[in-house]
């Protein structure tokens, strides 16, 4: 193997880490970032240190923030009656730009996997108990993707839940089998949360 600077193969390194970036990516992107402009990369470097230094997990909803509570949390016209759970941020936007919920959000993050060492204890429900109670919310609604680890996870959250005095239910069938949210148009989407079915405790 040809041998590159320490830097840039540092470089290679890291960007193979990020989604769907094989090593022929990360080589092109590495070398793409070596060979650009000064002010290019000094802002790249800006934005990265400006990420690291302060955008923060809310308290409450676990989603990307400034604050310690973001916008989404501390705004008084949603509803406080529904929480959408989602699996990422990025699920949250696409809900939010469908216009079909107002209520409240939870961030996942992590959907039950076995196959990839993602377990019960690292879902985080007692953040999502949390955020229930101090909404004060009466359903729960679960927007998760279709495919076993979705499945699998909104089972295992109306199956911790099932004890409360809460309506679960979850988007309407018609998402694709596999899909993730993010990606759904957003009439589909806004069908989907219109046509929310309760899950059978
Ligand atoms: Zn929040």
């Amino acid at each position: 193997m040809v041998g590159y600077l320490n830097e840039i193969e540092r470089l290679i390194h890291l960007l193979t880490r990020l989604p769907g970036i094989g090593p022929r990516s990360a080589q092109r992107i590495a070398f793409f970032i070596a060979n650009s402009p000064v002010d290019y990369k000094k802002e790249l470097i800006d934005v990265i240190s400006s990420i690291s230094q302060s955008v923060k997990k809310c308290r409450i909803c676990h989603n990307f923030s400034n604050e310690d509570i973001c916008f989404l949390c501390r705004s008084k016209d949603r509803d406080n009656s529904i929480i959408c759970v989602v699996e990422k941020p990025q699920d949250l936007i696409a809900i939010e730009n469908s216009g079909g919920f107002k209520g409240r959000y939870y961030v996942l993050y992590n959907l039950l996997s076995p196959i990839d060492n993602i377990m019960p204890e690292d879902v985080d429900i007692e953040g999502l108990i949390k955020a229930i109670e101090f909404f004060g919310v009466k359903e729960v609604l679960l927007a998760l993707k279709s495919s076993v680890e979705g499945e699998a996870t909104s089972l295992f959250i109306s199956e911790r839940l099932k004890d409360r005095d809460l309506t679960i239910t979850r988007l309407a069938t018609g998402l694709p089998m596999g899909g993730e949210i993010e990606y759904i148009d957003e009439r589909t989407i806004f069908e989907a949360i219109r046509g929310r079915k309760p899950i059978e405790k």
